[in-house]
């Protein structure tokens, strides 16, 4: 299932700073098949996308989960 935040998403249309080397891969793994699983996805979700941080990566899960608990 593709994602619904795919158009205004900076990760998936490369305007993020310092685009990892498998970008292309966490695009397909990801926003192309199970968003729920991406950082981005579950604090935009969870908090707004006011809260999402500019450069948070799809894989860091961790980093999501902090969010979370602090807000
Ligand atoms: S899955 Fe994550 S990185 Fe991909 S478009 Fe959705 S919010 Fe953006």
């Amino acid at each position: 299932m593709k994602c619904k935040n795919l158009k205004g998403c900076p990760f998936f249309n490369d305007t993020m700073a310092d685009m990892p080397s498998t970008a292309e891969m966490f695009k397909k793994s990801y926003c192309l098949d199970d968003p729920s699983e991406c950082a981005r996805y579950i604090v935009s979700n969870k908090l707004g996308k006011e809260y999402v941080p500019d450069n948070l990566f799809p894989n860091q899960h961790d980093r999501a989960q902090k969010l979370i608990q602090e807000n």
